[in-house]
């Protein structure tokens, strides 16, 4: 039997402040949400077909066999994608996702990594194509923590918890369970980038209405990820920044398993964000390559100068 964690872990106090930003569909989870496209076939006629995640990022790029339907163009494409009055898609899937993994299904590359964050109570956030609310994001990591965790895995994140709680926050009396669980997951972020809010925060920030002016449909949803990562570092940058924690060395990973994003991700870390927060190590892995168990790593930018800021 393993020895139960202490009620306040406070060996947190000396740990590195490692963060991580997660794509969710073939990153985390095998989901089984379809895309809806159309493909020419060899007489040169479209015919409507219906696509896994998986196989969407290997031929969103071949305009030449597959499009959006005609009918409705991409908002059609991706309509089990958003959330829809009286149904949630988005948290069904994930419990079948979660299900078929407990009867013996491989999780995505970083779905270990996603437990591990949790259970060492770190702060991560989730960044989706997908077009959900952050609650239901939200709701869906809530899922994952019920059925991916044990419940010996629970107690060590909240052990974790309070342990971050009483370091750094300097709090003493702990709220239930429950409340301590609300708290940690309303510091992390949850931006699915083609959600209404989303996008019309995105379009009201003057350096991505100027980057959106000029790009491409296709680099559209690249550049809507790039403003996720950076909110989510300047958000994680503010929260040291509060708790004197920027003398410290900090890491930010990024996965994901679409080789486009991972691609113009790493560029954008490397020509913007690793220049204005020069003092964190930023790594992007990419997950693209199902046969390694935990992706491919790629360091992109390390600590080149030390505290500083
Ligand atoms: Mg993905």
């Amino acid at each position: 039997m393993t020895k139960a964690p202490p009620y306040v872990n406070e060996e947190v106090a000396t740990r590195d402040f490692k963060y991580y930003i997660f794509d969710w569909d073939d990153n985390i989870l095998h989901m089984p949400t379809k895309i809806r496209m159309e493909h020419k076939g060899e007489d040169g006629e479209w015919s409507p077909v219906e696509v896994s995640t998986a196989t969407f990022a290997m031929i969103r790029s071949d305009v030449e066999h597959y499009r959006p339907p005609k009918d409705g163009g991409w908002d059609a494409a991706f309509r089990n994608f958003a959330d829809q009055p009286g149904r949630n898609t988005f948290i069904e899937d994930t419990i079948t996702a979660l299900e078929r993994i407990e009867h013996g299904e491989i999780p995505g590359p970083s779905y270990n990594a996603l437990k591990k964050t949790l259970r060492e109570g770190r702060i991560f956030a989730i960044v989706t194509a997908r077009g959900h609310s952050p609650e239901t994001i939200e709701k869906a990591v809530r899922i994952f923590i019920r059925y991916a965790l044990t419940e010996d895995e629970r107690q060590q994140m909240f052990s974790n918890l309070r342990g971050y709680r009483k370091c750094f926050d300097g709090v003493t009396e702990f709220g239930t369970d429950a409340e301590e669980l609300d708290y940690y997951l309303g510091m992390c972020r949850y931006s699915a980038v083609t959600h209404d809010r989303f996008r019309e925060r995105m379009e009201a920030d003057p350096i991505y209405q100027e980057k959106l002016a000029t790009a491409t449909n296709a680099s559209k949803p690249e550049l809507a990820k790039e403003f996720a990562i950076r909110d989510f570092v300047e958000h994680i940058f503010h929260t040291l920044q509060r708790n004197g924690g920027l003398g410290r060395s900090v890491s930010i990973g990024f996965s994901d398993d679409d080789k486009g994003n991972v691609k113009s991700v790493s560029s954008y870390i490397r020509q913007e964000l690793s220049k204005r927060f020069d003092g964190i190590k930023f790594v992007v892995y990419d997950t693209s390559d199902r046969t390694l168990s935990k992706g491919r790593k790629v360091c992109v930018s390390g600590q080149l100068n030390l505290p500083g800021f």
